[in-house]
């Protein structure tokens, strides 16, 4: 079976709101990743995100779209309790599914899970706000098994602005990064931490773009040119991903992906296909990978959960993919890019 690394996950979220059991991934239907459903779809690895929530949050979704009002910022020891609950809820998790789930740490560890040793956590971090401005957390947190990191998620922190969900609307919404934020950056790429741009705003993507020495990254983003959605990156930045090396994973959440910013199920596998046939066109296939969002976001009827992989990657064959594309898109991508980040 043909492996895939996905880009974005809530699944420790998911489990964490749950009270689920530590070793929950072992059993088939507590997240839409769990050990069978990776096996049965071949998912081997993926960004498992830890975000900071935000009490009462108000997403504002409706039929025709998201109109999120701008989210209070949270402050800094609000972030590292909900952080450090996430990062010990991993390591008790590791701990008891017992060599069935492994901490990617290094290529090697990817490349294990690509032959099916184990299903692969990357841990990212989405939204910096359980770090310090002095970043002493981050060297903490990297020690840990951080791997990849968005400074900011869709509201302001000490280092960045994020875009809230909008439909239709653009991402240039504020201020790009702060003099902290270009020193996290910066900090991230020494140690070998990836740096994800999915929920920033476009000035703070082009601070990024100038302050990083590294593939640029959307991890779970769709295109702005065929779904008008704050999150989704337009032409002018997927031609800077391309150029830096990186990728777009795209988003499989349904309002992501269609041209009506729609909250429906009824969202054909086509759709995904034709966000990837967009940017290979444009940029080239070595720039498309996937980000589902699994566990966050409303998916298409066809791909509840991981199991359903295989449907996503027959749709891109469908859609005139040859087989090598599909390669690229389900796993060397995010492989190249991740080594990229990591050396
Ligand atoms: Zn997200």
């Amino acid at each position: 079976m043909r492996p895939v690394i996905d880009g974005h996950n809530d699944v420790l979220s998911h489990l964490e709101e749950e009270g689920a059991p530590d070793d929950a991934l072992l059993h088939e239907d507590t997240a839409t990743i769990t050990v069978p459903r990776a096996t049965q779809g071949g998912f081997a690895a993926g960004l498992f995100a830890a975000w900071p929530p935000t009490p009462h949050l108000d997403f504002n979704r409706t039929p025709g779209g998201y109109d999120m009002p701008y989210a209070p910022a949270i402050p800094w020891e609000d972030g590292a309790r909900s952080i450090g609950r996430l990062g010990a809820r991993l390591f008790r998790l590791l701990e008891t599914c017992d060599g069935a789930v492994k901490l990617v740490r290094d290529v090697a560890d990817l490349d294990a899970c690509l032959a099916g040793d184990a299903l692969g956590i990357v841990f990212h971090m989405e939204g910096a706000e359980a770090i310090d401005t002095d970043l002493d957390a981050l060297d903490v947190w990297y020690a840990a098994g951080l791997r990849s990191l968005g400074p900011v998620w869709s509201r302001a922190n000490a280092f960045a602005h994020g875009v809230p969900f909008r439909f239709p609307g653009d991402p240039d919404t504020g201020p790009g990064l702060t003099e902290a934020g270009k020193r996290l950056v910066k900090r991230c790429a020494e140690l070998g931490i990836a740096v994800d741009l999915s929920h920033i705003n476009a000035n703070g993507f082009w601070d990024v773009a100038r302050v990083l020495e590294g593939p640029l990254i959307a991890s779970h983003s769709g295109v702005h040119a065929l779904c008008e959605y704050t999150r989704n990156v337009t032409d002018d930045q997927l031609d800077a991903i391309a150029s830096s090396g990186g990728l777009v994973g795209i988003n499989f959440d349904v309002g992501s992906l269609r041209e009506d910013g729609g909250d429906d199920e009824d969202t054909p596998l086509s759709k995904i296909a034709e966000h990837a046939r967009y940017i290979a066109d444009r940029c080239g296939v070595d720039h498309v990978a996937f980000g589902s969002d699994f566990d966050g976001a409303t998916m298409p009827r066809d791909v509840p959960d991981a199991s359903a992989y295989p449907r996503v990657l027959a749709a891109l064959e469908a859609a005139g993919f040859e087989s090598d594309e599909v390669d690229r898109i389900a796993w060397r991508n995010w492989r190249r890019v991740l080594a990229e980040a990591w050396r």
